[in-house]
């Protein structure tokens, strides 16, 4: 598919000095994912001028994420039924040592999705093609400075010019791989690069520092239900999270994710096949496809945003550290924040409105019961964190086996829309809590601990 030329119908925003004939937009964004496309369609339909510089050699080639939606993402987008391929009802947990049984939660409405990545994507992105965005892929970000003029100079690497779906003469065009330097100029640069953001390093804004790694593996030739997912915690296999058995379409997604440096995500995933045994036989499964990828889950990142004689950018999705610090669930976050940050930005740059894009970092967390949303994953994520060993987790789990704690996931996980988190979420906590007084105790220990080591 050629590149879309520029729609000469818009306004010019910007005036060229006499030697730079670089190309020029409003917005260069880099990432062609949730958050970046998100923001480009909403963006170009405001009226803006949009370029969306992407790493891979075609968007979704590279899929780094399960694909898991809370069915609250279709308050934010319309996702084809094409791309859902499993409606998930039933969570079935355990540990992976002592005797607590599996602790088993469904609903009879479908709460999550098992999307279809790699489709979602291209289509997000070609419908951002249809609103006038430029998306070119195999370009990789390099770096950015502002100009006297106030114009942002954005540079990026390519081994070829590819569209959203790749270039097929992309060997014709750089026959020995070798990379080449396009400069373009912009009046603001949008980072959604994802958790190790390069806009956030060179733009001296904030960094993800607390990671999780995450590792998965398409399998065939196992038989798996369709509408369950299988998790088991393990404090050396998965420090800080689970490994997972879902159904992936036809096929089957074997994960594993946990604090980085502190695991082997391969070995986890190989002792994960026997530990999975007893749902069912893996021993003759084959890897069709591998992913793996980052995960932000020290929270929301303060400084991401600045408009000074450094740069006019801001930082979205998980290179804000926009997502969920226990669960991992990003791509919520990240539709919302693209779509409000688009049209903050489109007032700035086209209403002359100051201050819009400060407005919407103050607003976004009451958007889509974001903030409560993310509040919850992180006292959660602090949970996590200190399950030590596997009796930690076998007395977790034996909580959730109780009818108070059984009610209280059910609740959390299949009956509680993320914007009505706040209030429902903590006072079910405090019930359950309030029925196992010896967890209370350390509950109110452990948030002592926290506050005090914020102070
Ligand atoms: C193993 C794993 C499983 C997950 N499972 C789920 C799940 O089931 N549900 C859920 O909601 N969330 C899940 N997440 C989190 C979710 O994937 C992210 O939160 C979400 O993708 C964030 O979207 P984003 O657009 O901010 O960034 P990303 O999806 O990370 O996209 C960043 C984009 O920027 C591109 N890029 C990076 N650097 C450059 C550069 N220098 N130049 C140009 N382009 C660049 C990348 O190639 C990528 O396309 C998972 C994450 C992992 C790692």
């Amino acid at each position: 598919m050629p590149t879309p030329p520029i729609d000469s119908e818009k306004p010019a925003l910007y005036s060229n000095p006499p030697d730079d004939t670089s190309e020029q937009y409003d917005v260069v964004v880099v990432g062609a994912s949730f958050a970046g496309l998100t923001f480009a369609s909403v963006a170009a339909t405001r009226g803006l001028r949009v370029l969306v510089v992407e790493r891979d050699p075609v968007v979704g080639g590279v899929v780094r994420t399960t694909g898991i939606l809370f069915s609250d993402v279709f308050d934010v987008m319309e996702v084809p039924q094409r791309f859902l391929m499993n409606s998930v009802r039933r969570l079935n947990m355990r540990a992976s040592e002592g005797d607590t049984k599996p602790v088993e939660i469904g609903a009879g409405a479908y709460r999550f999705y098992m999307a279809d990545v790699t489709g979602m994507l291209q289509w997000m992105a070609e419908q951002a093609e249809g609103h006038g965005v430029t998306v070119r892929c195999g370009a990789i970000f390099q770096d950015a400075t502002r100009q006297p003029d106030g114009l942002m100079r954005v540079t990026y690497a390519h081994a070829h010019a590819g569209t959203a779906k790749g270039d097929e003469d992309a060997d014709a065009a750089s026959p020995n791989g070798s990379m080449g330097v396009t400069t373009v100029r912009a009046r603001f640069l949008i980072g959604a690069d994802g958790t190790r953001s390069r806009v956030a390093q060179k733009m001296e804004l904030d960094q993800n520092t607390h990671v999780l790694a995450g590792a998965e593996w398409l399998v065939e030739n196992v038989a798996l239900d369709r509408e369950t997912f299988y998790l088991i915690f393990d404090a050396k296999l998965a420090p800080g999270y689970c490994m997972w058995l879902a159904p992936h379409n036809d096929i089957v997604a074997l994960g594993v994710a946990g604090r980085q440096r502190e695991f082997k995500p391969i070995e986890s995933l190989k002792i994960a096949q026997t530990l999975f045994g007893g749902v069912t036989d893996l021993s003759q499964m084959r890897i069709v496809e591998r992913k793996g990828g980052n995960i932000p889950i020290g929270g929301r990142l303060k400084r991401v945003y600045r408009d000074d004689e450094k740069g006019r950018v801001l930082l979205l999705g998980d290179a804000a550290g926009l997502c969920g610090a226990a669960t991992g669930g990003g791509i919520y976050p990240a539709l919302i924040s693209g779509k409000l940050a688009a049209q903050a930005v489109a007032s700035e740059l086209l209403n002359g409105t100051p201050g819009a894009v400060k407005a919407y970092q103050r607003h976004l967390m009451q958007a889509g019961g974001l903030g409560p949303y993310l509040r919850v994953e992180d006292w959660i994520r602090f949970v996590l964190d200190r399950m030590g060993s596997n009796a930690d987790w076998s007395a977790l789990l034996g909580i959730f086996a109780s009818p108070q704690g059984h009610a209280l996931l059910q609740s959390a996980l299949f009956e509680t829309p993320i914007i009505g988190m706040d209030s429902n979420f903590f006072g079910m906590v405090r019930n359950v809590l309030g029925q196992h007084p010896s967890v209370y105790g350390a509950a109110l220990r452990m948030a002592w601990r926290r506050i005090t080591a914020r102070a």
